[in-house]
């Protein structure tokens, strides 16, 4: 008995710490943290072989450095850890989520209706914290004239894509992933093989207007479901979303 109960410790234990780090790596991956993160594994591995071969002063050395990038780690990554961290509270934007839905939707069909062309990724569980790096950074809450004024013709920032991270428009401007030639279908630009490409590399959802025709498009894992309706768009969004929040 005693053996038995010892042994669901360990397997409850072994579960959590595999899912935290699942989590920090996937959140992390493509990353500037991912990088750095990389770094302080190699910086940890040289301090543990440093002492079993007695080395004194390189340990010491060492020592000295990983606290320094554990400091400047907290410094470098604040935005990311305070992101990281309301995404583990989340429930505070609970509320919010229908709304930013309904801002996303209003300011799609306002594109739709004008042809204008737009790509708008929201992020889920992967961190897009690389692509918002080829963008403007912006940090605004999710409103939909801001969004209609980001991809208005013939301003700096409506090329590329809008990215937003929880409720807030994160970056504009920003470059995606193109999905490769084999599997795409031929007729189709850039932005549609941007979304794919997108919701190929990462989890996000990705909506887009097209510019010659104003059809609206969702991709998500990597396909691409067209000529959406106002009334489909608002449901894919909202189930995606909320499917997110329920698990
Ligand atoms: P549309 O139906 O709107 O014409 P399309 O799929 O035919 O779309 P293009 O006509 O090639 O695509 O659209 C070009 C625009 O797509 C660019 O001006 C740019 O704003 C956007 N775009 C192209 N490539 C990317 C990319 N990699 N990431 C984000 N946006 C991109
Ligand atoms: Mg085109």
């Amino acid at each position: 008995m005693i053996y038995f109960i010892l042994f669901l410790k360990i397997a409850v234990e072994i579960t959590i710490l595999w899912w935290v780090i699942y989590a920090i790596l996937l959140f992390i991956k493509g990353t500037r943290a991912a990088q750095l993160l990389k770094g302080l594994i190699v910086v940890v591995i040289l301090f543990f072989a440093a002492e079993r071969l007695g080395l004194t002063a390189v340990s010491w050395i060492l020592t000295k450095v990983l606290a320094i990038s554990v400091l400047a780690f907290l410094i470098i990554f604040q935005p990311e850890i305070r992101r990281a961290l309301a995404r583990i509270g989340q429930f505070g934007i609970f509320t919010a989520k229908e709304q930013i839905v309904d801002e996303i939707v209003k300011a799609v069909m306002w594109f739709a209706e004008r042809k204008i062309g737009a790509i708008i990724a929201i992020e889920r569980e992967v961190g897009l914290g690389s692509y918002i790096e080829s963008g403007v950074q912006l940090d605004s809450k999710v409103n939909s004239e801001l969004l209609t004024t980001l991809f208005s013709p013939s301003t700096p920032l409506h090329d590329g894509g809008v990215i937003i991270q929880l409720d807030r428009i994160a970056a504009a401007g920003c470059l995606f992933p193109l999905a490769q030639d084999s599997h795409v279908a031929r007729h189709l630009g850039t932005r549609h093989r941007a979304a794919i490409g997108l919701a190929e590399e990462t989890d996000a959802i990705v909506v887009v207007v097209s510019e010659e025709t104003g059809a609206v498009s969702v991709g998500v894992r990597g396909k691409l479901t067209r000529d959406l309706s106002k009334d489909a768009l608002t449901k894919v969004l909202t189930n995606l979303l909320y499917r997110q929040r329920q698990r």
